[in-house]
């Protein structure tokens, strides 16, 4: 082949130029993924000739190098790698390369690109997504001459001999198009290598960095190729062969801004399908927005989405980590993705692994695991909600914590409190609160009464305790500002009230003044003398509804005011001596009490905290005495 061949790339349908250019807009990038890992398999494949003799001598360094040209607008791919022969570059890519891109086409037309996972299956032809021309110069292994190709987008090309020594192929993209200038941009090329390429098996180079040696006045700066990729990242390993600080800097590697993981879980199937991986268990912090999306999904080592939502279950998407598996079907889309069968075995296979390494911990380090509880509570909490098998599994070690610190399973759990803490339908009720400092008058009190009190304090607990108590027989929480300490455990031993009926009004009268919101409502107890004088409680379904709206965007139920009562103890002797005062003064004390008792959930606000905290300092000096001191000190000096 001495002379310029020139032909037209076979075509059956139509010029499918234009839709590769217009295909994924957004997602031109991943050229530059398409043709750097052909360059790795390439490379892959003359290292499998080399190992079984094919190749002869030495193959030397194999290096990728992708280079950059702002004069020429030129980006390079270099491998050295098998390279083609004129026959090969007509076979495979004026034929087969551009068969696969047209069929990829034609599968997705009309389909929002959007939804096809990785983008995976334009292969080679995506160089035009972003190159007005584009170069091949190659050089086969086996030494047939050196050809070049070039296209320019349109179905025509030209391919001739050239002059190459070298083994391997250069990919040369001109980059003529304002639009795509940005693909001439040093940082925009090193961004995308570090996403896609991270961790390809080939080492691969981009410019160069400088390496200081030496100290003082010895050092010396020299310029060292920079070698953008890990060729040998922790999950492609034997589990033997790494220890606990490998996994800590490969986690370090993946995520460098991030604390140290609890704990983590080395994936390695190959049968029914292969995937191998290692998922890490973040420290999540509380009241902290849970980062999603954090796993990453690679085929062969090379980068394809960090969005996995399709491949494994929502809630393991808390998770941090990589997941390899060539048996993910990635040119499909999203709809296809999830009936996919070995998905769906992916996704439980995950879940199992993470369930036995749960239970793992939990039986042989109790105390560490409940040490790291706090910090992935949420995880298995979400996974229980969503995941029956994996809520079957976790039941087993999924634990409450009470306010003393201690731990217990659901179960063991219920048994410990079921002596104090079963009502007089033989429930048992579990209390909590959600905030140990805003809920502490209500907290002592419960423990006062004898009864244990649950800590919680993420979004996931409302939702989870419902659950729990459909989960659990027999078994009912309760906030502990639901009900008055002495209610919130009905036993049925109930106060005689010491209040006659017109007294009883009288109370009630006037803390329905005092109070003056008819949709409060007053409510006399009979209590112990020891037990609150007066206390806002918040009925539990009311403010569950209320907590389940806010959760849900209902704002309209969730903007409405919060609902409580104020319940007033009857037999407290501070009731008694509201009944003794009279006039300005009863409706005073009543006020007093009430704002107390606001107070105490955390309510008290705006004016009505400003005159309550001048209306205490009075009460300690009231004005007329304090006038009256001033006086007589006054007299005191003159005498
Ligand atoms: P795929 O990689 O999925 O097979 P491509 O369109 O990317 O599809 O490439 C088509 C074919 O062209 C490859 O299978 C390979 O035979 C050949 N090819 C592409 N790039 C190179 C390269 N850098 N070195 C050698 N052969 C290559």
């Amino acid at each position: 082949m001495a002379t310029v061949e020139k032909g037209t790339i076979s075509v059956q349908t139509e010029n499918i130029f234009p839709i590769i250019k217009k295909f994924l807009y957004s997602d031109h990038e991943i050229f530059l993924r398409e043709l750097v890992s052909n360059a790795v398999d390439a490379t892959q494949k003359l290292r499998k000739l080399a190992a079984i003799g094919e190749v002869k001598g030495e193959i030397g360094d194999t290096t990728i190098v992708v280079r950059l040209d702002q004069d020429a607008r030129t980006l390079t791919i270099s491998d050295k790698g098998i390279g083609m022969s004129a026959d090969e570059v007509k076979r495979y890519i004026n034929q087969v390369a551009f068969s696969s891109a047209t069929e990829f086409l034609d599968k997705f037309k009309g389909q929002d690109p959007a939804a096809i996972i990785g983008h995976f299956g334009l292969g080679f032809y995506s160089s035009f997504m972003v190159a007005s021309q584009v170069e091949i110069r190659t050089r086969s292994y086996q030494g047939t001459p050196a050809v070049r190709w070039t296209c320019d987008g349109s179905p025509d090309f030209t391919l001739e001999e050239t002059d190459r020594e070298e083994r391997g192929t250069d990919i040369i993209l001109h980059i003529t198009d304002e639009e795509n200038k940005e693909f001439l941009e040093e940082q925009r090329i090193r961004a995308l290598l570090n996403k896609y390429a991270k961790f390809m098996p080939v080492s691969i180079q981009f410019g160069t960095r400088t390496e200081k040696t030496g100290e003082g006045d010895d050092a010396v700066e020299t310029e060292v190729p920079d070698l953008i990729n890990n060729t040998a990242p922790a999950w492609t390993k034997a589990p033997a062969d790494l220890t606990d600080e490998d996994y800590q800097s490969f986690y370090r590697e993946l995520y460098p801004f991030a604390e140290p993981p609890l704990f983590w879980i080395h994936l390695n199937v190959d049968y029914p399908f292969n995937l191998t991986g290692i998922l890490y268990f973040p420290r999540i912090k509380k009241g902290l927005e849970v980062q999603k999306n954090k796993i990453q999904l690679y085929s062969n080592q090379v980068f394809v989405t960090d969005e996995v939502g399709d491949i494994v279950p929502e809630w393991l998407t808390l998770l941090h980590g990589v997941i390899d598996s060539p048996d993910i079907p990635l040119n499909v889309s999203r709809s296809y993705l999830q009936s996919d069968g070995n998905v769906k075995k992916i996704a439980g296979y995950i879940t199992r692994k993470v369930a036995d390494r749960l239970d793992d911990l939990f039986r042989k380090d109790r105390a560490d695991f409940e040490a790291k509880w706090e910090n992935f509570s949420v995880i298995v909490k979400y996974g229980m909600l969503t995941d029956e098998k994996f809520e079957e599994r976790a039941r087993k070690f999924c634990l409450l914590k009470s306010m003393d610190g201690s731990y217990a399973t659901l179960e063991a759990y219920k048994d410990k409190i079921a002596p104090e803490q079963t009502d007089k339908n033989s429930k048992v009720v579990a209390l909590y609160a959600n905030d140990r400092e805003l809920q502490d008058p209500y907290i002592k009190a419960a423990q006062r009464k004898g009864y244990d009190v649950l800590e919680v304090d993420n979004v996931i607990d409302n939702h989870f305790l419902s659950f729990a108590e459909s989960k659990v027989e027999n078994i009912s929480f309760v906030r502990v500002d639901a009900d008055t300490a002495d209610k919130l455990i009905d036993k049925d031993e109930a106060f005689e009230s010491v209040l006659d009926e017109k007294d009883q009004d009288k109370v009630r009268e006037v803390f329905t003044e005092v109070i003056a919101d008819g949709k409060v409502f007053v409510q006399l107890q009979p209590m112990g003398p020891e037990d609150g004088a007066v206390t806002i409680i918040k009925p539990e379904m009311m403010r569950r509804m209320r907590d389940m709206a806010a959760f849900n965007g209902m704002s309209f139920l969730a903007e409405q005011p919060e609902h409580y009562n104020v319940v007033v103890n009857t037999n407290h002797p501070v009731t008694a001596k509201l009944l003794r005062v009279r006039g300005e003064n009863r409706t005073r004390m009543a006020r007093q009490l009430y704002d107390l008792a606001l107070l105490a959930q955390g309510m008290l606000k705006g004016s009505r905290l400003t005159d309550f905290v001048d209306r205490s300092v009075e009460l300690m000096a009231p004005k007329a005495e304090s006038a009256e001191k001033a006086e007589s000190a006054e007299a005191g000096t003159n005498s």
